[in-house]
């Protein structure tokens, strides 16, 4: 075991971890890059680090300064970690859609936490306007602005896409993961496509978004909804442009859930429903390029995030869902 030096040096150099049923199911080996175990205990530290340490290096942000943001949560949360740690503060503007652990642990570090109702992009009282314009206009702030800025994927091509690639021996045919801000899979896209350009890049697209129809055929269009958090975009963001999307899943709530439900049930990980659909998208690469095929994905974040959502049955039966299978073994 390492010592880190500091608590930023904890973001970044997350286990892989080999998928048991999804890889005895599909005769593949389906691994997972277990992002929960960042200190803010999601894939979006990352993106917080370099999107800080870029303004920083620009010369955009001074000691004592302001970092605003508008977020699902995790952004938020890795945020303001890296505020606190760094002797920022940290505004932060979230739809009151989201779960109730993550204000909580956002008023927890102590970020000022802004709710504002869900509504669509072209609503300038949407959660990513909202929050630009409190940026504007609070003195010595500034805007991450996750969506269009890419620092955030390029903490993907530099760290996580090399880091698959390391723990993967360079042996990987193919790797898929859903999109939100799309930093994620632009990323590690690009990175691992600079290793070997025959590696399949694939999107997994929740219901409810815009992106599986743009990349199968070339039109934004969203159907359905999904309740999944930090996942599902609807048009194509900074991050986005370019991405090397080879293939697309569509994949429903349902299907993201049986796996959140199976790998608790039976490998002991507690996810949110991203890495849910990310195993489903997983297992359908893995079925599309055959047994024998190496295929890595992200667990995004911690179930821990979601215990009064997805793991509270109540809650499910109000979105329709399945309560969660429990435990196999008592
Ligand atoms: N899963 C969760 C739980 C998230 O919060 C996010 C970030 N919004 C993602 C997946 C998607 O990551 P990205 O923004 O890099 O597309």
């Amino acid at each position: 075991m390492q010592t880190a030096h500091d608590t930023l040096a904890l973001i970044g150099n997350t286990p892989l971890v080999r998928l048991k049923g999804p890889s005895e199911e599909t005769g593949c080996d389906i691994f997972g890059k277990c992002e929960f175990v960042n200190p803010g205990a999601s894939v979006k530290d990352r993106a917080a680090l370099f999107i800080v340490e870029d303004a920083e290096a620009k010369g955009q942000i001074a000691p004592g300064g302001t970092i605003v943001e508008g977020t699902a949560g995790n952004t938020g949360i890795g945020l303001a970690l890296v505020a606190n740690a760094k002797g920022y503060k940290t505004i932060i503007v979230m739809p009151e859609t989201q779960s109730r652990e993550k204000m909580d642990t956002l008023r927890a570090l102590g970020a000022e936490l802004v709710l504002v109702p869900a509504a669509p992009y072209s609503n300038p009282g949407h959660f990513v306007h909202t929050s630009r314009r409190i940026a504007e206009e609070t003195d010595n702030a500034i805007w991450a602005n996750q969506f269009d800025n890419i620092a955030n994927r390029r903490a993907h091509i530099v760290g996580t896409a090399e880091e698959i690639w390391a723990q993967m021996d360079g042996r990987i045919d193919g790797f898929t993961c859903a999109a939100g801000t799309g930093g994620t899979i632009a990323g590690v896209g690009l990175g691992l496509k600079e290793k070997d350009e025959g590696v399949t890049i694939a999107l997994s697209d929740p219901h409810g978004a815009a992106l599986y129809e743009y990349y199968a055929h070339g039109e934004l269009r969203a159907e359905g909804s999904s309740v999944a958090e930090g996942i599902g975009q609807g048009r194509i963001t900074a991050n986005l442009e370019g991405a090397p999307i080879d293939t697309q899943y569509r994949v429903s709530d349902e299907e993201g859930m049986e796996w959140v439900r199976r790998l608790l049930a039976e490998e002991g990980l507690c996810l949110g429903l991203s890495s849910g659909i990310n195993v489903a998208g997983a297992v359908r690469l893995a079925r599309e390029l055959g047994p024998g095929k190496r295929i890595a994905t992200i667990l995004c974040d911690t179930g821990f995030r979601y215990l009064s959502t997805l793991y509270n049955p109540e809650w499910l039966a109000a979105k329709g869902l399945d309560a969660p299978a429990h435990g196999a073994n008592g």
